[in-house]
């Protein structure tokens, strides 16, 4: 039985590109603190490479008592095996207790292969997590069985506790730089040649404004209940009316009517915007996770669809009917 008390401190891996951190870095520090401060954990943030100060400096206002520098060749860009190999050598040196890495592409790639190297368990995608006092054991709560259950998974036995965590699942909400930070400077080298990929180029992804569902105050979300991508331009309307954006659930990117980056959900977008209105909507737990907002209007023709239990006010209608008379009354009042 392995002693658990022997591994101490929770890490956050701050992914970045040099020049920035990934926003999913800092909202694991700030909610890695609240597990700390009730753990006794000390917030330790692993840097590879090399990162701009002032990116530095908004990583240590999440209150972190620690940074882990690390140096080395392999780090110029990231890649399967020296970041996984750095996460090995690393916990195997410091032993800690549990390591958070954003569930990005990049992240979800390299957290498992440590953790198994490791041989620890690592969860993923967790859109919540809590520190049991009783146990020492991190909850990681994610839901499952096709968002039919919230699943709680620990890793009761073994350490360091790895998990993945959906980027925008928590806030950012700095809670101020500590007066001391502790500052540790590793070297560990990784042989290139061991890279089994070649960088060929880099191409950004060409940003579209309409696909930045994240920023919207407002968000018209569009369900299964569409009868075709025909009958879509109503809610743009209504959308623009409002000064927002559409997004939609899964089945409409599976009918290749919206793209995968307006998808709301686990396996989509996280949004915190002031106003959602549904749109033929059932409220599958994967959907509804991924929705934070203010005001949650749902409009349904089923008036036992499960997504009347989260809505702040429900409509039992046609959603093409609602959506006009919604533009209808929104013009009449100028
Ligand atoms: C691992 C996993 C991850 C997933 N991730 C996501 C995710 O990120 N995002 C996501 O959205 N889903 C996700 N899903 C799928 C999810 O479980 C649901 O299947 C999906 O959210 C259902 O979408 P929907 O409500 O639009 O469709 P449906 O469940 O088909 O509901 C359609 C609703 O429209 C109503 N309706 C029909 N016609 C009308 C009309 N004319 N007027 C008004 N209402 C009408 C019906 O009453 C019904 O309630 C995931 C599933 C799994 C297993």
């Amino acid at each position: 039985m392995m002693d658990k008390s022997a591994y101490q401190n929770m890490w956050v891996y701050i992914e970045h590109d040099g020049k920035t951190v990934h926003p999913v870095s800092l909202e694991l520090c700030c909610e890695v603190r609240k597990l700390c401060d009730l753990s006794g954990d000390r917030l330790i943030a692993v840097i590879a490479g090399d990162l701009a100060e002032d990116e530095i400096r908004r990583i240590e206002d999440c209150a972190i008592d620690g940074i882990i520098f690390v140096s080395g060749t392999g780090y110029e860009r990231y890649n399967t095996e020296a970041y996984t190999n750095l996460f090995t050598v690393l916990c195997g040196k410091y032993r800690p207790s549990a390591v958070f890495v954003g569930g990005t592409t990049n992240g979800r790639d390299f957290a498992p292969r440590f953790a198994a190297r490791l041989e620890t368990g690592c969860t993923s995608d967790a859109t919540e997590v809590v520190y049991n006092p009783e146990t020492t054991d991190i909850e990681f709560i994610e839901p499952a069985a096709g968002g039919k259950i919230m699943a709680v998974i620990t890793i009761p036995e073994l350490r360091p506790q790895v998990g993945t965590i959906r980027p925008g699942t928590f806030k950012y909400a700095p809670a101020g730089r500590k007066e001391k930070i502790d500052i540790l400077r590793e070297e560990i080298s990784f042989n290139t040649g061991d890279i089994r990929t070649k960088f060929l180029s880099f191409c950004e992804d060409e940003f579209d404004p309409e696909l930045d569902i994240e920023s919207s105050p407002v968000i018209i979300c569009i369900g299964n209940g569409l009868s075709g991508g025909e009958a879509l331009e109503q809610y743009r309307e209504l959308a623009k009316l409002l000064g927002g954006k559409i997004a939609c659930t899964r089945p409409l990117y599976d009918r290749e009517i919206l793209p995968y980056k307006l998808q709301v959900g686990q396996s989509g977008v996280m949004i915190k915007p002031k106003l959602y209105i549904g749109f033929g909507i059932s409220g599958a737990v994967n959907h509804v996770t991924g929705v934070e907002a203010d005001r949650f209007i749902a409009v349904n023709n089923d008036p036992g669809a499960p997504i009347f239990n989260y809505c702040d006010y429900g409509i039992v209608g046609d959603m093409d009917q609602v959506c006009q008379a919604m533009i209808q009354a929104i013009k009449a009042n100028g």
